[in-house]
């Protein structure tokens, strides 16, 4: 095929106007021999910075792809814009094959899928050898990690071919992978001196807010009181959770169903399509919902527990404002769901996995107890950039305040002492606000010098505190032992009295419900 130059085949051959952001430096990188790391969301275009160098490049463009399904649409949109364009896989007949086999050694074609198993052949590798390639494409790249989530050992053998083909160009792809499956990747398939292209994660529409988890269901129904309109989907961790919330949605009078992979196939498409038809306003599910799930008018997705790591949050707080509409993403917040996520997390069997797997639940605790932007550490997760903070997040729209909480730290750190570090964190705030409840008294708690002296204060904006004393590393939460308090090495000197501690003004971002006035 003649080329002119890169723009000219966007235009010409897949006839689209422009190139998004990066395509253009992707293709030319290659063009010009080097290699390149691509990390795209599904649907942001990651196909042309391969095919048209491919195009450009003299000889084949070998592009590995682990989903023959995938495969085949791909060969088939090629075509149809009159690019020389096949597949080679199990899935095909042998005569079909041979056909394929002879038009890549006549040098007819621009482009050759292949799955990995296929590829990393002798016979194939020895064809390969004798006509000019014109680069490698490694679709799915994250499939060589076992950092990323769909390791397949049929992709390890890739690493093979920077050696074997040291003058063509290597491309690897993928819509996910954090900073350690990233640089994983680069280091199996050895790419040299690898360019990193990371771009498209924004979604910026999507308004992300997160809020301590209080009263949850309360703080749900505020939430979708507040519109009474929209249609979205909350998300929970569990089947019973789910079933519990549904029905006390549908007793406060809102169109709620539950989803999850406990249900019937029937009643969960019945489900899917009521809510496609706007039939149901609110889908409580577990994360089985939402593949493939295409609503364009999703105006909000709560999360009502903690996701287990950031790429699903990504991709589920993803399914809201696909139509570019304001939507909403309210993120639950609280501390108990850590000890369930780490405590499912640690009863796995492979020590590899549960080490990574507890680091991508650190990651997203932090993203949750974040003290900036949410879409900057959002997309820095991914790699990411934003030029300045986005304006369209809780932090960006109501940076909180600080305040001297020099002697408020001092009245929680006293009090988790005194209780003799045995207790959690609802226990503490009874005895700083002096409650009278039963077993207070019955442990003595009411006669402790720390009983009250926190009265001045509200249970939440005490939580907000401790919390705050948490995070900043003066107090630490036994998770194996009912989340009990205890302090840290770093506590002394504050009780002491040598250092002064500022923290963020603790405030409950999400009303309490008012109560319907009596007729
Ligand atoms: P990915 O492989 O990243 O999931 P694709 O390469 O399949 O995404 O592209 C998704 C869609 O975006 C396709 O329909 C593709 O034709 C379209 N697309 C890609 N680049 C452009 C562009 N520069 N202008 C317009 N449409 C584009
Ligand atoms: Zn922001």
């Amino acid at each position: 095929m003649i080329a002119n130059n890169p723009l000219d085949t966007l235009r010409t051959v897949f006839g689209y106007r422009t190139f998004r952001p990066f395509q253009e430096e992707i293709v030319t990188r290659l063009i010009g021999g080097g290699d390149a790391f691509v990390l795209m969301p599904t649907g942001g275009g990651k196909s042309l910075c391969y095919q048209i160098p491919a195009i450009h490049r003299p000889g084949v463009g070998i592009v590995v792809s682990p989903l023959i399904s995938l495969m085949k649409d791909q060969v088939d949109t090629l075509r149809e814009n009159g690019v020389a364009a096949a597949a080679y896989n199990s899935a095909m007949g042998e005569r079909e094959a041979r056909q394929v086999l002879a038009r890549l050694h006549a040098g007819e074609l621009d482009l050759l899928y292949v799955a990995p198993e296929r590829l990393m052949t002798d016979a194939f590798l020895e064809r390969l050898r004798e006509i000019p390639v014109a680069l490698f494409a490694i679709d799915e790249a994250h499939c060589v990690s076992q950092w990323g989530h769909d390791f397949r050992p049929e992709y390890v053998g890739l690493g093979r071919l920077r050696g074997l083909f040291p003058g063509v160009p290597v491309i690897a792809l993928t819509a996910t992978a954090d900073v350690q499956t990233r640089s994983d990747i680069i280091d199996r398939l050895g790419l040299r001196d690898a360019q990193v292209y990371v771009t498209g994660f924004d979604r910026p529409n999507i308004r992300y807010t997160v809020v301590d988890k209080q009263k949850p269901f309360h703080q749900l129904l505020a939430f979708l009181g507040n519109r009474p309109q929209d249609a979205g989907i909350v998300y929970a961790l569990s089947r019973k959770r789910v079933e519990e919330v549904a029905g006390k949605l549908r007793d406060a009078g809102i169109e709620a169903a539950a989803y999850h992979a406990g249900l019937a196939d029937g009643e969960r498409g019945r489900v899917q399509e009521a809510f496609l038809r706007d039939d149901v306003r609110v889908v409580v599910a577990t994360v089985a919902f939402g593949m493939g799930i295409d609503k364009p008018n999703v105006r909000f997705v709560v999360h009502y527990d903690l996701p287990k790591n950031i790429e699903s949050y990504y991709q589920e707080t993803g399914r809201a404002g696909r139509d570019g509409l304001p939507a909403e993403a309210l993120l639950l917040f609280g501390y108990g769901d850590i000890a369930v996520s780490r405590s499912l997390i640690e009863s796995g069997n492979n020590p590899e996995q549960v080490r990574i797997e507890l680091h991508k639940l650190n990651a997203m605790v932090g993203f949750a107890e974040a003290g900036t932007c949410r879409r900057e550490a959002l997309l820095g997760y991914f790699g990411e950039r934003l030029a300045e903070p986005c304006g369209n997040c809780d932090l960006c729209l109501d940076p909180p305040e600080s305040f001297d909480a020099t002697e408020d730290a001092r009245k929680a750190l006293s009090c988790v002492y005194r209780v003799g570090q045995r207790f959690g964190m609802g226990h503490v705030i009874d005895v700083l606000r002096g409650s009278k409840n039963e077993r207070i008294q019955q442990l003595g708690h009411d006669r402790l010098s720390t009983y009250g002296i926190g009265a001045d204060r509200s249970a939440e904006a005490w939580g907000s505190i401790i919390r705050q004393l948490i995070h900043r590393g003066y107090l630490e939460q036994d998770l194996a032992n009912y989340s009990v308090l205890k302090l840290t090495p770093a506590a002394r000197p504050l009780l002491r009295g040598e250092v002064s501690l500022t923290l963020a003004k603790p405030r409950v971002k999400v009303a309490p419900v008012k109560k319907e006035p009596k007729r």
